[in-house]
C-alpha cells in the first residue's frame, strides 16, 4: 500500500516536471554564439539578449567572446564545431578569415547565421541577421547637414571624416551611405574636407579603436586646423567620437568661443549619450539588440523545424561568393531631442544610468 503511494506520488512528479517541459526542457541543442569583443557595450548586450531568447525556446547555449583577436575567435568557432553545436551565430571580427572553419561546419551539418556583420569569401554561410547598414550612414551624414543647417543654405563648413575598420563589411556600408548625402554639398563646396582625405582607403580605422581614431584626428588639427575651424566630425561608431572628441577638447574646442563641431556616432552607448546631454556628441544611432537577437532566434528555430525562413532582403549582402540572405532591421537615428523617449521609454535603458 504504502510502497503504490510512493510510486504514484512519484509518477505525479514526474508527470508534473513532463508537463512543465515543453516550455523549457524541450532541448533543442546548444547555439555556438561568437561575438567580437567585450570592450563595447552594444556586444555584451547582444550575447546577453541572446542568451535570453535562446534560452526561453528550449536551446543551450555556448556565448564567447574574442576580444577583436582573429585568430582567438576562429579558435573559439573551431572549438564550438568539436561540441557539436547544432547552429553558429557569428559576429565576425574580420568577416573573411572563416572560411576555413565554416567548411567544417556545413560538412558537420551545422548551420551558421551571420550576425550584424556579413561573413565573406564563404558559401557556407545560410543567413545574415542585421540593421539596414546603408541607412545608418544616411542618418549619421543626415543628423550632420541637418545640425550645420546645409538644407537652409549655411555654409561652407569643414568637415572631416571617419571610416570603421576596413574588415568590417558594414564599415563600407556605413560609409557609402554617409557619402550618398554628403556628396552632392562636397561637389557644390558647402562641405569642404580640408585634409583631401576621402575614401575609405584613407579614413577606415582598424579594429574600430578610439585610440586610432583619436591619434588620426590629433594629426588632421595639427596639420590642417591651426588656422581653420572643423565644424563636423563624421563618425561612425562612439568608441571612434570618444576619442575625436578627447583630441577636439585638446586643442580647446567645446569652450566659449569654440564650440564643438557637429560629431557622429553609432550604438548609443551610455557614455555617449552622456556626451550628447553635455553638448559634445550630437547625435548617435541606436540599434535595438533586443530585436536583433529576437529576429534570429526566430531564424534558428525556423531553420530547426524546417519551417519558412523570414527574411527581407534578397539582393544587398553580396560576400564575394553569394548573395546571403537577409533579415535588416531599422536603426534610429538618436540626439538630445529624442534619447528619453527611445531608449528609456522603450526600456532600452533606465533612467538612472544617465544620472
Ligand atoms: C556594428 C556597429 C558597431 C561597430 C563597432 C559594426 O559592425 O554594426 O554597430 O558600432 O561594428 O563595434
Amino acid at each position: 500500500m504504502r510502497r503504490t503511494f510512493i510510486t504514484t506520488a512519484l509518477a505525479t512528479v514526474g508527470l508534473a516536471a513532463g508537463l512543465a517541459l515543453p516550455a523549457f526542457a524541450q532541448d533543442k541543442g546548444t547555439v555556438g554564439i561568437s561575438m567580437p569583443t567585450k570592450s563595447s557595450a552594444r556586444w555584451i548586450a547582444d550575447g546577453d539578449n541572446m542568451v535570453k531568447v535562446f534560452k526561453e525556446k528550449g536551446y543551450k547555449t555556448d556565448l564567447q567572446y574574442a576580444e577583436d583577436d582573429i585568430p582567438n575567435q576562429l579558435a573559439q568557432v573551431e572549438n564550438m564545431i568539436t561540441k557539436g553545436v547544432k547552429v553558429l551565430v557569428i559576429a565576425a571580427i574580420d568577416g573573411t578569415t572563416l572560411s576555413g572553419a565554416l567548411q567544417k561546419a556545413a560538412d558537420k551539418g551545422v548551420k551558421v547565421i551571420a550576425y550584424d556583420r556579413l561573413i565573406r569569401g564563404s558559401k557556407n554561410v545560410d543567413y545574415y541577421t542585421t540593421f539596414d547598414n546603408f541607412q545608418v550612414g544616411v542618418l549619421q551624414a543626415g543628423s550632420i547637414v541637418d545640425k550645420l543647417g546645409l538644407k537652409a543654405g549655411k555654409g561652407p563648413f569643414n568637415i572631416e571624416l571617419f571610416g570603421g575598420s576596413p574588415d568590417d563589411n558594414n564599415a563600407f556600408f556605413f560609409y557609402n551611405g554617409a557619402m550618398s548625402v554628403l556628396q552632392p554639398y562636397l561637389d557644390s563646396g558647402k562641405l569642404v574636407v580640408q585634409s583631401g582625405q576621402t575614401g575609405m582607403d584613407k579614413v577606415s580605422t582598424l579594429r574600430w579603436d578610439g585610440a586610432v581614431a583619436q591619434a588620426r584626428m590629433d594629426n588632421l588639427l595639427s596639420a590642417y586646423y591651426t588656422d581653420k575651424r572643423v565644424d563636423a566630425v563624421l563618425s561612425p561608431y562612439d568608441g571612434l567620437s570618444i576619442g575625436i572628441l578627447s583630441s577636439l577638447k585638446g586643442v580647446g574646442y567645446g569652450s566659449k568661443g569654440m564650440p564643438m563641431p557637429i560629431v557622429s556616432g553609432q550604438d548609443a552607448e551610455v557614455q555617449s549619450i552622456k556626451s550628447i546631454l553635455a553638448g559634445e556628441q550630437s547625435s548617435t544611432i541606436f540599434k535595438d539588440t533586443r530585436d536583433l537577437a529576437k529576429v534570429t532566434a526566430d531564424m534558428v528555430d525556423a531553420l530547426g523545424s524546417g519551417t519558412e525562413v523570414k527574411v527581407n532582403d534578397t539582393k544587398t549582402y553580396d560576400n564575394g561568393v553569394k548573395v546571403v540572405p537577409a533579415y535588416l532591421l531599422t536603426p534610429v537615428i538618436v540626439d538630445k531631442s529624442n534619447w528619453k523617449e527611445v531608449l528609456v521609454d522603450s526600456g532600452y535603458y533606465k533612467a538612472d544610468q544617465f544620472k
